[in-house]
């Protein structure tokens, strides 16, 4: 079966692993010249680097995504930096840090030794958890995240020190706006689930070069089909029929469309129309898109920070937007020629309200302030500011997500935005891709069951 992959992204490479390990000969188109997609490497002529295009971490619950990169034959020991759950505010007022416990005691020690809330949010905070675990991680469709804490009855200090930096870095959407379920998922997996669930992982090579560089040389077992990654190709024309599709003009047995949820959009509304095509169009066209910023600073000499990952306390109307800092001087494979530090700023919408220099100063000062308790900071002696204008869509509730099978024959989709039941995040991209997948090889053998009677 011939098969092609629109979008080198994690859903378009997950895509294309699991069809060549079906025996399938992949095609796959990417239109930069670098794999990764939201996830990549990027040169910045500022720092004169290679960095990502924004801080990126993982969990131990990313089962798909760490499963891909044992298939393809990477030490995920080696290329991930993993330590127990650590949240840890840069100026010291707040901490929670897993113990050395099997599951669920490892949490619940976290919480209960936690510094910077009372007893009384603690004890609320477990029990918001357990019964969250009661009703199988479950909660009405509509709720936000806010409704789900009042109900909770956590106070604001503790929405304000651990629930709402918490929710922003898992769902990218403020707890106002932010889906209720969608969070519940991630507290399913990484809290409830078993203690390496809950690590952090962070990449020790950029993330062009964890895995998606990597599916190149790929060659599974049973492999039966040949392999092209075509970079620097956007494909402009997608037709289909019951026969086949065509990919600027080429044709092939069958489609992933692996795109942001636009450009799939784009792709997908060349096709011929019906009203399921329609109602699937109108559900793409229905997500709306939250920005993520990362500012990156080069020091001048060496700064050692205690902790891979601090968090960092906002003040959007100082301009102080930083949320996480991030220093992985220690652990990264090749080192910068000068130290660098990421700031991440999630649900930016915010900051491209104001002029970037004034920003920029202001996040400086931030860090500066916050971190005072580990010395004076290095002169900042250049920066760069990426902003990923839609870099995950609004997780908000009742959100209609289009399934991995399109209502068009032989045409699949990929993407964190398809139907994962996750929020927009690696391990949801690395799982559609497998879906359409193993949905295509689905579809194949029914065709030739039914071929047969
Ligand atoms: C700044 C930032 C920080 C993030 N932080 C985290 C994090 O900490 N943890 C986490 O789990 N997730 C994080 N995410 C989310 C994560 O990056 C995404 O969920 C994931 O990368 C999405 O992968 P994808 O393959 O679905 O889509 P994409 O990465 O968007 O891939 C789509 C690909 O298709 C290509 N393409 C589009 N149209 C065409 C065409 N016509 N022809 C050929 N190619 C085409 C694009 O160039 C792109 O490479 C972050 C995202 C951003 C932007």
């Amino acid at each position: 079966m011939n098969v092609a992959v629109i979008g080198g992204g994690w859903a378009g490479l997950s895509a294309a692993v699991r069809l060549r390990q079906n025996g399938c000969t992949v095609t796959v188109f990417e239109a930069s010249r670098t794999l990764g997609g939201r996830a990549r490497r990027v040169q910045s002529p500022t720092l004169g680097a290679s960095i990502d295009n924004g801080q990126h971490i993982l969990l131990g619950a990313y089962t798909e995504t760490l499963a891909l990169m044992q298939e393809l034959g990477l030490d995920s020991q080696t290329l991930l930096h993993r330590e127990r759950l650590h949240l840890q505010s840069a100026d010291g007022s707040f901490s929670l840090h897993a113990r050395a416990l099997p599951a669920p005691l490892n949490l619940l020690s976290a919480i209960i030794g936690a510094r910077g809330l009372s007893i009384s949010e603690r004890l609320r905070l477990i029990t918001i958890i357990q019964a969250l675990k009661r009703q199988k991680w479950k909660t009405p469709p509509s709720q936000t995240v806010v409704q789900w804490l009042a109900q909770g009855r956590q106070s604001a200090h503790a929405i304000q020190l651990f629930w709402q930096p918490l929710c922003l870095a898992a769902l990218n959407t403020p707890i106002q706006q932010a889906c209720a379920q969608l969070f519940a998922r991630v507290l399913q997996d990484s809290l409830g689930g078993p203690k390496a669930a809950s690590d952090v992982l962070i990449s020790r090579v950029d993330l062009s070069q964890l895995w998606p560089e990597q599916v190149v040389r790929y060659t599974p077992a049973k492999t039966a089909g040949q392999f092209e990654i075509r970079c620097g190709h956007a494909v402009r024309q997608l037709t289909c029929d019951a026969s086949q599709v065509e990919v600027d003009g080429k044709a092939y047995d069958a489609v992933v469309v692996a795109g942001n949820a636009p450009a799939t959009h784009r792709l997908l509304r060349q096709l011929s129309p019906s009203e399921s095509g329609a109602r699937y169009l109108n559900m793409l066209a229905a997500l709306e898109y939250i920005p993520i910023a990362t500012l990156t600073l080069q020091l001048k000499s060496a700064w050692r920070l205690p902790h891979a990952m601090l968090l960092l306390k906002d003040n959007p109307a100082k301009l102080q937007f930083g949320q996480w800092l991030f220093d992985c001087s220690t652990f990264m494979q090749s080192q910068a020629a000068s130290p660098l530090l990421n700031i991440v700023i999630s649900d930016a919408r915010g900051l491209m309200e104001h002029e970037e220099t004034a920003v920029i100063a202001a996040v400086i000062k931030q860090v500066q302030a916050q971190c005072s308790r580990f010395g004076a900071m290095p002169e900042v002696v250049k920066h760069e500011l990426i902003i990923e204008k839609r870099a995950t869509f609004a997780a908000t509730p009742s959100l209609q997500r289009p399934p991995n099978r399109s209502p068009w024959p032989r045409v699949w989709v990929a993407g964190d935005w398809t139907d994962t039941g996750y929020p927009a995040v690696l391990e949801a991209a690395v799982r559609s891709g497998k879906a359409a997948a193993l949905g295509i090889a689905g579809h194949t053998s029914q065709v030739a069951i039914s071929a047969k009677d």
